[in-house]
């Protein structure tokens, strides 16, 4: 084992998460143009070998949290294939995926006996229209039968729901998020809105805090703490009689920066220490012309130690990356 991957201020990066693609097959509107973005070509992107290759170099400095996202991941060919891999890999102890859900009514099966044991699937709306409104594209009832599929296996657990809350949206919904936590074995997480939208229409005044939405559930369903993990970006909620969790993401008016232990990997290969950095390290130029795993490993520490102390969003001087949220990997 080699000594922990720290950044300069003391913190352990224990969790990454791979961007598999920048394609995908939903245009949400807090994230991607309607028409799409210039798509990285084939060639550019990580191979499922430099992508096993990265997640053991990491894993020998105690990285053992790995998620996949994208882009959609399960738009590209033979997830499960790079599951199987991901599985091996020593010192890896969690490993879990990201995805909006349509291709899970095929792909939930082969995802679990390839040997993945958690997923979150991104869901905005229960209703047809509003659903269709928010990505773009009218696929609710496959994303609902998706969740459906991921159910049949009792192993594929938790099964995370998340739900971006943007003020002037989501607020008829809330109780209706909460009732489906109730009623459904899915943890219910709302994600505050992010400047992280390829349209840059996002406002301070468009974020729907999470204290906002505990609110307006609590005057139907009381809620009780959970303790969570110190890295934890959730806040956890139980409801009070016992029935069911949701979940409240708030990098906006909680910032968890400083318990902050993940980095990024993008489609093709850049290390991104924050979701707002500004910087990126190429890990694909040292991947593909010979550099040794050591080698590897040193870009990376050097590029932790700079990771900064915390976003400013909403802050004087705050700057938007130039990439929006499925171009990094959310
Ligand atoms: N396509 C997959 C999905 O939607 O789950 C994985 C990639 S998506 C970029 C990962 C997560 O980022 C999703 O839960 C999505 O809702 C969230 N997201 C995208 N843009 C966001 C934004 N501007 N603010 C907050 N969350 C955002
Ligand atoms: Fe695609 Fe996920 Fe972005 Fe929606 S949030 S456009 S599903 S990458």
């Amino acid at each position: 084992m080699r000594p922990p991957l720290t950044d300069s201020f003391d913190r352990h990066i224990e969790s990454v998460r791979v961007s598999i693609t920048d394609r995908c097959n939903f245009r949400c509107k807090y994230c991607m143009p309607a028409e799409g973005l210039p798509w990285l070509q084939r060639t550019e992107v990580l191979s499922f070998e430099e992508i096993e290759r990265l997640a053991t170099i990491l894993a020998s400095m105690g990285v053992s949290h790995v998620r996949l996202t994208g882009g959609e991941p399960l738009v590209r060919r033979d997830v499960p294939d790079l599951i199987e891999r991901l599985v091996k890999v020593p010192g890896l102890k969690d490993l879990a995926l990201t995805t909006n859900g349509v291709a899970l009514r095929t792909l939930a099966g082969p995802l679990v006996d390839a040997g993945l044991r958690r997923i979150n699937v991104s869901l905005d709306s229960l209703d047809h229209s509003r659903f269709a409104e928010i990505t773009r594209r009218d696929m609710l009832d496959r994303v609902l039968e998706g969740l459906e599929e991921a159910e049949r296996y009792p192993e594929l657990r938790p099964i995370k729901v998340n739900c971006v809350a943007m003020r002037g949206f989501t607020e008829p919904e809330v109780i209706a998020f909460a009732e489906l936590a109730r009623r459904k074995p899915y943890t219910v997480r709302f994600i505050e809105f992010m400047p992280l939208d390829a349209d840059r229409t996002w406002r301070k005044e468009d974020v729907l805090t999470g204290a906002e939405i505990r609110a307006m559930i609590e005057t139907v369903y009381p809620l009780v703490r959970v303790p969570a993990a110190a890295s934890s970006t959730a806040e956890r909620w139980a409801f009070a009689d016992g029935t069911g969790e949701m979940g409240f993401i708030n990098p906006v008016s909680e910032p968890f920066c400083s318990s902050c232990d993940r980095i990024r990997i993008t489609a093709e290969g850049s290390l991104r220490t924050c979701l707002f950095s500004m910087e990126e390290t190429d890990l694909r130029t040292p991947l593909r012309s010979g550099a040794t795993d050591l080698e590897i490993e040193m870009l990376i520490r050097q590029a932790v130690q700079a990771k900064r102390m915390k976003h400013q969003i909403g802050e004087a001087g705050f700057v938007r990356s130039a990439r929006s949220m499925s171009q990094i990997g959310g």
